[in-house]
Parts: structure tokens; sequence; C-alpha cells
């Protein structure tokens, strides 16, 4: 295979889509794999579409995702981005070489010809496409017209035969020419459409594959012309399929978030958030689910992506950011947790702290849910029992355990792990209850729950006066 030069080519809209987090990631896996280069180009031409602050956002997006760049201006000790928006000089030339070969030019057409042209097309139910009225301008008279009339410029679209897609996912998509519209390259305002841009950069920036998303193929068979206009090699396609909502429709902002930054600030790690992306049409030969980036690397490949489209799944995120979070070093768990403690406003004392982190870490999926599972260490009551604890709470022989452990409990100046072990132990002894019989009634009275936060720790947070008010409150019910 030749030299591996891929790129990510996103137009700034203000957000990352998971989307675009997925084809960032595909093309950086690509380039590691094959000791590749991976460049970042901001697609920035349409003036109109400009959002403030959006690169910046994009920047620190795939950084906190850890993608990273082999070449472009280094900025920050990093390589940045190109801007198409400083290249237009680089453009005007390579369109002034289309006009003098004959492929492309000036057209003249007002808006309101456009519009009245469009509508009788659609009236008469043909395809709505130019009509080529300008091609038919003589150029002498066409190079006259462009000194004084506004104008676009348009490629000359061969009239008849097809042009073929051969793409490394899809195999050969045809296209016929006689549908494909003379499409605009440069705007009235003189600067470049996507199309033209992009196809100049991937000429000059040597891309070998270009790896994006299907809503482009339609795209590609005009940038292919446009290779051929200019007589260029055309480079490799990979089309990765289209993510979807479980319902099967496109993925929507209507049905969940789309935005990585919304992830990103739910507390989800981006380890877990990038090992889950990655299987968003791709799959290892032996279907393993859990990759560290190095693996992912290892393992990915062309070959293996998927044509059918993938469902983004967002229990799936869940369960594999908690195995993620399961899975962090002690000391990065208590470090993360704090802060998001800090955040809440729930910060106690460092021991406090750790103990309510250690005590509910096996019930995290993500770090947002921090505020939810620390509730019950920062209320005077039990709020709302679950049904099957309360279950455990209306048997006789609870009520006992709760009556002893509340006389045992006077015997202790304060509340610790080792108390509740001693305390515990005497509880069995003195009623004879044992196992689930005896766990799964005082889990009951003091989280509310069946299963959840380990005990000992919780009981150690909570302290004698709580622990004392919980176990009445359980008794009382
Ligand atoms: N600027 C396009 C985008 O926003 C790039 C598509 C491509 O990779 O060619 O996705």
């Amino acid at each position: 295979m030749k030299t591996v030069r891929v790129r990510f080519a996103p137009s700034p809209t203000g957000f990352v889509h998971l989307g675009s987090l997925r084809t960032a990631l595909y093309n950086y896996l690509f380039a590691r794999k094959n000791n590749g280069t991976l460049i970042l180009r901001i697609e920035d031409t349409d003036q109109n579409r400009y959002v403030e602050g959006a690169v910046d956002n994009l920047l620190s997006t795939l950084d906190w995702a850890g993608i990273s760049f082999d070449e472009g201006p280094v900025t920050g000790g990093n390589y940045g981005p190109y801007f198409q928006s400083e290249r237009n000089p680089v453009y005007r030339e390579k369109i002034g070489h289309l006009l003098e070969n004959g492929q492309a030019y000036p057209c003249f057409c007002s808006a309101e010809r456009l519009d009245k042209m469009r509508n009788e097309q659609q009236q008469a139910g043909q395809d709505v496409r130019y009509d080529g009225l300008c091609r038919r301008i003589p150029a002498a008279e066409a190079r006259q017209r462009m000194l004084s009339e506004t104008h676009v410029i348009r490629l000359k679209v061969p009239e008849t035969g097809q042009t073929v897609v051969h793409d490394l996912v899809r195999g050969a998509v045809s296209f016929q020419n006689n549908l494909t519209d003379d499409q605009i390259l440069i705007k009235s305002d003189g600067y470049p459409t996507y199309h033209f841009a992009n196809v100049v950069d991937d000429h000059l920036m040597q891309i070998s594959h270009v790896i994006r998303g299907e809503e482009w193929l339609p795209s590609t068979p005009k940038h292919i012309l446009l290779y051929q206009a200019f007589g260029w090699e055309v480079p490799q396609f990979a089309h990765l399929p289209l993510l979807l909502n479980p319902d099967k429709t496109k993925l929507s902002k209507r049905q969940g978030d789309v935005a990585v930054e919304d992830y990103k600030n739910k507390g989800y790690l981006p380890q877990a958030l990038v090992n889950f992306v990655a299987l968003l049409g791709w799959h290892s030969d032996d279907d393993r689910e859990i990759f560290t980036k190095d693996e992912l690397i290892e393992a990915f490949s062309l070959e293996r992506v998927t044509k059918a489209g993938a469902v983004f799944d967002v229990q799936k995120l869940n369960w594999m950011n908690g195995q993620y979070i399961r899975n962090l070093p002690e000391e990065d768990y208590l470090e993360q947790g704090g802060a998001e403690l800090r955040r809440l406003n729930r910060s106690g004392e460092a021991e406090t702290n750790r103990l309510i982190l250690l005590a509910i870490r096996n019930q995290l999926e993500k770090f947002s849910d921090l505020s939810e599972k620390t509730d019950l260490f920062f209320s005077e009551k039990i709020g709302k029992y679950a049904p099957e604890a309360e279950e455990w709470l209306r048997k006789q022989e609870s009520k006992q355990i709760f009556r002893v452990m509340l006389t045992g409990l006077e015997k202790y100046p304060k509340l610790d792990i080792d108390v509740f072990r001693d305390l515990m132990k005497d509880v069995q002894k003195e009623t004879g209850i044992k196992g689930k019989d005896l766990w799964m009634p005082v889990r009951a009275a003091i989280t509310g729950l069946t299963e959840g936060p380990e005990l000992p720790a919780v009981l150690a947070v909570l302290g004698m006066q709580k622990v004392k008010s919980f176990l009445k409150q359980a008794v009382e019910l």
C-alpha cells in the first residue's frame, strides 16, 4: 500500500457530533495502524455558517478524546489545523486552470432565473438541475462578462457516461453523469464551495484515503469528476455507515444527546466513549467489546467496517462507562469523584469523601450519577424504599433485627466499620438469623434498596445518629 495520509476535515458548526468523533477516530486509528499521517483541516469557507468559538471547542474536544495530529502549523506544542479560509489564493489559482482548459465556465444566471427554472422542472416532474444556459456562452464573451458581472463558476460535467466510486466499504457504486449537476465550484462571493476546496486540498495535501460519513457518498462522483477535470489521481474512498437512533432513524438530537461535549459534561470517561464510538460501524474478528486505544489501533482495519447503519445504544455506553469507572486506578477514581462531589457541594473531609466514593463505586455508570447516588448520605430520612426493600422491611424477623441492633448500638460511643462488624456478629448470635435474611433487611433499612452501596462504608459515613434514625424509621414502617 502506498504511504497513508488521511485527514479529518470538519466544518466548524459549533459542536462535535458523535458521528464526527467517529470519523476522526477511524482516521486516527487507520493512520496509526499504517504508520501514516493524520492531518486536521478546518473546512470553513462558508462565511454564512461561521460560529464563534467553534474551532476552539473542536480542538479541546479532540484533545479530550486523545486524538492528535501529525502535521500542520504548530500551536501550543501540538500540530494545529490547516484552515481553508486562509487558502483562497490557492483555490483562485486552481480555478484559473479549469477555466483555461475549458473544464469550468462562469454562470451569470440570477437567483430569480434559477428559482424559476427549478419551479418549472419540479412542475414538469423532472430532476432539478442547472439547465446549462451559460455553458453555451462563447469563451471570449464569457471572459469579458466576468470582469463586470456577478457570477459563479461551474464544472462542465460530461453529458453522458457514468462515474464509478470504488468504495472500500461498499464496493463499486455507479452514478449517471447526466443526473449530476454542473456543480458550483466558486461562489459569487469568490470563495470556493465545499466540493472544490475539498478536492483541491485533498490533492495538494496528498491524501491517500478519504474516510468520511456515508452522507458524503452522493458528493463523491462530483469529486471524482473534478479530479478527472484536473487530470489528478483519485484517492481511495471509505464511507462510514450512518449512525442511527434505536428506532433506526438517523441519529438526531431529538432522541438524545448527539454532541460529544454533552457526554464529556456528564462525566463520561474519554477512554470509554472512544471505545464505544469505535464499535459504531466496526468490530474486531472476535467481537470483543473492551479495547484500550492501543488495542484498537492494533485491531482496526477498514475491511471490517460495516455497511449497515450502526445503532447508538446509550444503555451500552452506560454499561461500558461503568466498566471503565470500576477499572480506574483507585487514586484516579477518588480524584475525579472528589471533583464531582465538590461541584455538587457535597465534599467533606477527605476520609468521608473516600468512604462515600468507595461505597457507591459499583453503582456508578457515569460521574454525573454521583448526585443521585449520594443523596442517601445527605438526607435525614429514607425518602422512598424500593418495593423489594419494603417487602423485607415488613417481615417480623426484620423488625426484631432492627430492635436488637438499636439496643446493641447503645454500647458503643461511635460507629465505624469495626463496630458495625462486631454489632452484626452479636445480632446474629442473639437472633439466630444469618446470611441473606440478616443482611437484606439491614441493607433495606439503611439504604432503602436491596442492592447498592457497600454497607459497612455507608454506616461509617452516616454515623451513629442517622443509622439509629433510619433503623427506627424501618421499625415503624
Ligand atoms: N467538511 C465536511 C464535513 O463537515 C468534510 C467531509 C469530508 O470529509 O470530505 O464533514
